[in-house]
């Protein structure tokens, strides 16, 4: 069974075979995060080519200032402060707890949907691929 595109992208699958692990470790533990070169099953190199995830950079801005834009909106709706110190506080504080979603969601929205010609192979997703390739 194969996951939706959408929910192997939740769960950070290798976006050619949809089974094998993107990382090797959680997003929140005290370790820091870990890519596996390749995809456990089929072998895809999720780095297509060296430097590949500097655009990951520009998607984790992207999602930074979208996050930072829509707490300031909410700390401003919810409290009403003109406070510039509430929403610095706030601001960094959400900066650091979400980069290791940024982190990972980055590369996982660059390669599922950033990536041209990149696209699920049913062939790869098979049990029994490693045996003919
Ligand atoms: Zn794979």
């Amino acid at each position: 069974m194969v996951p939706s595109q959408l929910s192997a992208a939740v769960h950070a699958k290798c976006p050619k075979c949809r089974r094998g692990d993107m990382f090797a470790n959680k997003m929140y533990s005290f370790s820091s995060q870990k890519m596996n070169t390749q995809c456990s099953h089929c072998g895809f190199t999720f780095e297509i080519e060296p430097g590949y995830f500097y655009v990951a950079m520009f998607v984790s801005y992207a999602f930074n200032v979208a996050q930072m834009v829509s707490m300031a909106v909410a700390i401003y709706v919810l409290t009403g402060s003109h406070n510039p110190w509430a929403y610095v506080g706030a601001l960094l504080g959400v900066s650091v707890l979400l980069s290791p979603f940024n982190f990972r969601y980055s590369r996982v929205a660059l390669l599922y949907w950033l990536t041209p010609n990149l696209y699920f192979d049913p062939d790869r997703a098979r049990d029994d691929y490693k045996k003919i390739g």
